[in-house]
């Protein structure tokens, strides 16, 4: 789950990163108010959850009440991103930036340990900067059970080229927000840019922030922060019917139970020269009610042009999974092509159940995938011409 800019800066303060004074506005008339608390000199930023606000004119200078609410009122309903900005962020400006540092504390999966990542080129789009410059960038990982040292903050302070007389700061702000990702369960703690502000002190002028979602039961809190708003409607949907899923850019649909196997089954579509149109994990033991909208949410994905349902019964039947795909097909119509695969308990049932219906079948995962890729290919052909 993403966090808005705001509710992050705030848990930064929580943990001593020093972050600007404002407050949230959902109305033009409210951001003049706050500006006015503020005397006057604003920044008016669109809380949505994508980055590259700034290019996308989601953030403005104000300096003045006036200006502040004419901001809003632009700002306020803009879509960036394909998300809608409900709400902007009045934050006193920075007494002039002289420079942009990136910073973040980040899980490293490859060696299983969180990690400080920084850049004097911060403000821009780390991705590029990563791919473009990687000696750019500034690494160190963190041994949970020593926290973060000072010879690693001095170590990276001075690669990014940080002036002397900051690196005391820099060393409180990257182990409070080394301690607020640790306290938070996120997976990322992300400062771009950390500020040098014109009176030559550090503040984070941005905050991005991933709270893991299998931790938010012992993180009420966090939880309650949510924008449901926010959320795509399909993945809200899949969250609420205990679907794990996950867009993805390809075209072919994949509906599979088991996290593992929904990856194994990504990687062969990948092998055979496919690209995956979503992760999706209905889970152990799905009834027929869950594979039903785990199609649909599939199906209503217009990038999708074959669909490949990889089912290894265990507790998961067959049958309630063959039930579940003629559910669906009753309520959507469509001509994308689809290929099963049933293995395990009840897939003879299941595939009896699915007789009638409009797919091709494969007896192996590889043939499935090869099935699949085929039928995508051909449809992407037949969408082109
Ligand atoms: P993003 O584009 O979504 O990453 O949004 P940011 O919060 O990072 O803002 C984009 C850019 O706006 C920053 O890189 C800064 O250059 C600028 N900016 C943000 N806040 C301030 C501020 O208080 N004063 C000034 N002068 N510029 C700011
Ligand atoms: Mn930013």
């Amino acid at each position: 789950m993403n966090l808005h800019e705001y509710q992050a800066k705030r848990l930064f303060a929580e943990h001593g990163v020093p972050i600007p004074q404002g407050d949230v506005a959902s109305t033009p008339a409210e951001a003049r108010q706050i500006t006015r608390e503020l005397d006057g000199k604003v920044v008016v930023k669109a809380q949505v959850l994508t980055g590259g606000r700034g290019k996308a004119g989601g953030v403005k200078l104000a300096n003045s009440a006036d200006e502040a609410e004419a901001h809003a009122k632009q700002i306020l309903g803009m879509d960036i991103k394909g998300f809608k900005v409900r709400r902007v962020l009045i934050d006193k400006q920075a007494p002039g930036i002289d420079q942009e540092i990136y910073l973040a504390v980040l899980i490293d999966r490859g060696r299983r340990l969180p990690m400080i990542m920084a850049s004097a080129s911060g403000g821009m789009d780390i991705e590029e900067v990563a791919d473009k410059t990687p000696e750019k960038i500034i690494t160190a990982h963190i041994e949970p059970q020593l926290g973060v040292r000072g010879y690693q903050t001095t170590y990276i302070a001075s690669q990014i080229g940080l002036p002397r007389e900051l690196w005391r700061d820099f060393h409180k702000i990257v182990a409070g927000l080394y301690e607020c990702f640790k306290s938070n369960d996120a997976s990322l703690t992300e400062i771009n840019p950390l500020v040098i502000t014109g009176e030559g002190k550090l503040m984070a002028v941005d905050g991005k922030m991933t709270i893991d979602d299998n931790a938010l039961s012992r993180q009420p809190r966090l939880a309650e922060m949510r924008d449901v708003a926010e959320e795509p409607e399909a993945e809200r949907e899949a969250r609420l019917t205990g679907i794990n899923f996950i867009k993805l850019d390809g075209n072919i649909g994949c509906m599979v139970n088991g996290a593992g196997l929904a990856m194994t089954t990504m990687d062969i579509i990948k092998l055979f020269g496919g690209d995956p149109a979503n992760f999706l994990d209905i889970g152990g033991g799905a009834k027929a009610d869950q594979v039903a909208t785990g199609l649909r949410l599939i199906l209503s994905d217009p990038n999708v042009e074959a669909v490949l349902i990889n089912i290894f019964g265990g507790i998961t039947r067959g049958d309630e999974v063959a039930k579940g795909i003629l559910q669906a097909l009753s309520v959507v119509q469509t001509n994308v092509p689809m290929v099963v695969r049933l293995a395990g308990t009840n897939a003879k049932e299941g595939r009896e159940i699915l007789a009638g219906a409009a797919m091709e079948t494969a007896e192996t995962l590889s043939d499935a995938a090869q099935k699949a890729v085929a039928a995508a290919a051909k449809a992407a052909k037949a969408n082109q011409e």
